[in-house]
Parts: C-alpha cells; structure tokens; sequence
C-alpha cells in the first residue's frame, strides 16, 4: 500500500514526500482510514511502530479540509515532557505545508513559556499536545474555550494510569464536547486501560499492533554480578568493546546520581537524565546526547520509552526493571529501524526471579556471560529466591485519603 492509496489532500501528501515516508506501517494502514472516518479507536501499539503519525495524519487531513480555525480542534495527552516535543516535532513536519498550527504545554518551564501557552490556547492553536497536570492549570484558569475541540488523543495511556493521572484525564475528557473522536494508544492492555476505554470512547475500532517481543536486531546477554562490582564492569566492557554511544538505564534517580559520580571519578565522563533536573537542563542533557557531545548517558525509565535517538550501539540495564514490559521498552532504545546493537543485563541476586519473568516475557533465555578476567565470582542464577519483605502488615494503601500512585522515576 501507498500512502496516495489513503486518501489525503494534496498538501499532507507533500508533507510524506518531503519526510521520506513511502509506505504506511501496519498501524498506520489500520489506523489511518478508521480515524479519517471519525471512529473512536484504541490501538495497542509500541513506540517505533509509527503510531505517531498513525493519529496526526489523518488529523492534519481533517484539519485541511475544514481549514485552519481560532479554536483549538485537537488535544493530545501524553505522559511526559519529552514526548509532548517529540510529538510536537512530528506534527511541525507533517503539517509543514499546511495552515495547521501546533504548541507542545507541558509542566517545568518558566512564567513566559505559561503565557505563551495561555496564548496559544485562546487565539486557537490547532493541535496541543499537552503532559495532564499543566493542562489541567490552564484548564482550571478558565480562559480556555473548549467547545471547538474534535479530537481527543491519548498517548501512552497505560503510563499515564501508571503515573496517575486518571483523573485529570477524566476531569479533562468531561470539560470537551460529547460530540468528539477519542482516540486511546497504550503499549499494554491491562484492565485499567479496559475500563477506561469503556468509559471514553464510543464503539471504537481496536487495533492490536503490540510487540511483545524484542527486535531481533538487538543482541542480549546478561552478567550475574554484586552490586559492588557494576560500576568496574561498565569500565571493562567499554574497555572490551567498541560501543561509542551507549544508554545505561536505573530504575531509581538516586542510583543515576550514584552511577554518574562513580563514572565520573573513573575517568569515564557521563552525564544523568532524571526528573529531579528542571525541564532545561533535561533537554540539554538529551541534545548534548543526541548530538554525541555526551558518549555515556545513564537515565531513569522516563527515556525507556517514547525517545527516537538514532545510533545508540549498546544499552546496559545496570538494574532490572520494576515492570518486565519496561525491559522491552530499554533495550529498545538500540538497534533502531534495521541496525544492529548490544543490551547488557546486569544481575544481583536479588533480581533473579524477576529476570526469569522477562525471559518469559520475551519467550527466550537471554545468554549469561561470564564476568571478566579479574572479577571475584558473581552470584549464582536461583530464580526461586526472591527478597525477603522487609515490611510490616500489610496496608490497605488505596484508601489511605489522598493516595496516589507513587508516579514512576
Ligand atoms: P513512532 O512509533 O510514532 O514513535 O515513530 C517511530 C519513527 O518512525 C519516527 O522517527 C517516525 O518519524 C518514523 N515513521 C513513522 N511513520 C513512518 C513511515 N510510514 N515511514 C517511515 N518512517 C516512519
């Protein structure tokens, strides 16, 4: 199939010859008539499917059609930052031969960027993609006209319920015209994203585009080592090893702060990304990443997913992920589109049980390899030992008032 198969007006066709798309992706030849025929959709879909484009091509077309208004006509959700500029950046390209406009609102800049936003949102920008919680301050202000909205997106819905937000998202939905198209994407289907489709959308078409296994490009191994022996093994494999852009994941910020200083005092420069940096620095640390002015980036799990960077050749999970899904998501960040690249495990004994859970995940063991030469013997792989709890009785958490999901790192 073509993309001059689907039906788009001139201008958008411009825009994917300009990009260099010739051909839809599975979800996109799904996703695309579904959506230009104003149905409600939720597809399960991974980042690096071209999802992104699956919901804003079709969305820029109907705004061709109609023309450009004063009102803002789409409102797309995602869960953090980054996404929102990333999403943001896409719609620049694809609308670059409209008259479609876009902002990308999101929480962490300073009192200008909250004027510009408002602006935006009163004089009508066409699409907002927005993170909930600083929607949800622009909302509450009550200057922002919602009744012009025909779309309403949401991106990365099973973080999103993750992270949290399912009431902003309901208070946000009820405040939009009944009338609208509401399209849900999530990486998982688990029950809480069941209901809240059953809630949001109306007879919606469902895609299933979900990979659940890692790309075969990608070659994984992993080390059973101590905590006390990672940082020199990071040292002996980019010693070993010709991986000149490497992404070393930790589920917990301050295990970034602790791997960065340990790097740095090796002599081996690397920076952290985490959400304790401000929107600024956070951005910084990406481009200087993205432009290779940084070799060694180490990142909490808010780079697992979403993030496009091209040309990273290895991936180290210095620990195992709190959701097996997630270690799909990391290694994910090497071997892009059809390169190659490494993904290395780092094992203590405390994460064998929940490695054999990813293994079953992704179907296959994932090789264990020796630790280098010099190395004290590391511990066994016993996927029956599981951590003692070190926690009293068991707490009723949920009805605790004010309880909210402690929101991922
Ligand atoms: P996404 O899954 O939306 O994050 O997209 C992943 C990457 O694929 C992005 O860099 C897109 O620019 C690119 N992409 C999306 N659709 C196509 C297509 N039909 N042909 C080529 N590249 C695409």
């Amino acid at each position: 199939m073509k993309f001059s198969e689907l039906g788009f007006e001139d201008q958008v066709l411009e825009a994917l010859d300009a990009m260099g798309f010739e051909t839809p992706t599975p979800i996109q030849q799904e996703a695309i008539p579904a959506v230009m025929d104003n149905k409600d959709m939720i597809a399960v879909a991974q980042t690096g499917t071209g999802k992104t484009a699956a919901f804003v091509l079709p969305i820029l077309n109907a705004i061709c059609k109609r023309g450009s208004s004063d009102k803002v006509s789409t409102i797309i959700i995602v869960p953090t930052r980054e996404l929102a500029i990333q999403i943001d950046q896409q719609v620049e390209g694809l609308s670059y031969f409209t008259n479609a406009t876009s902002i990308a609102i999101y929480g962490g800049g300073d009192g200008k960027s909250f004027d510009a936003e408002k602006k935006a949102l009163t004089t009508g920008a066409d699409i907002v993609i927005c993170t909930p919680g600083r929607f949800m301050s622009h909302l509450n202000m009550g200057y922002f006209d919602t009744s012009g909205v025909k779309h309403f997106i949401l991106d990365e819905g099973d973080r999103m319920l993750d992270m949290g937000f399912n009431e902003d998202i309901t208070k946000i939905a009820n405040k939009l015209p009944k009338d609208r198209q509401n399209l849900l994407f999530s990486a998982t289907m688990p029950p809480k994203i069941r209901q809240l489709s059953a809630t949001l959308l109306k007879d919606p078409i469902t895609i299933n585009i979900a990979i659940s296994k890692p790309n075969k490009g990608i070659t994984q191994a992993a080390y059973l080592v101590h905590n006390s022996q990672k940082i020199k093994l990071i040292g002996e494999i980019l010693k070993e090893n010709d991986h000149d852009f490497v992404l070393v994941f930790s589920s917990r910020k301050v295990t970034v702060k602790e791997i960065v200083q340990a790097l740095n005092k090796a002599g081996l420069p690397a920076k952290g990304i985490h959400s304790d940096l401000n929107q600024q620095e956070r951005e910084g640390v990406l481009l200087d990443f993205k432009n290779r002015k940084i070799k060694l980036l180490i990142a909490t799990d808010v780079l697992s997913r979403g993030i496009d960077i091209k040309g990273i050749n290895l991936v180290i999970n210095y620990d195992i992920p709190g959701d097996a899904e997630d270690y799909i998501h990391r290694i994910g960040r090497t071997a892009r589109g059809d390169n190659t690249g490494v993904a290395l495990t780092f094992i203590n004994a405390d994460d064998c049980h929940n490695f054999s859970k990813i293994e079953s995940l992704i179907g296959s063991e994932v090789n264990k390899l020796p630790l280098p030469e010099g190395f004290t013997e590391g511990p066994k792989y016993d996927t029956t030992y599981k951590k003692p709890f070190k926690g009293g009785g068991k707490k009723n958490f949920s009805k605790k008032k004010n309880w909210k999901p402690r929101k991922k790192q």
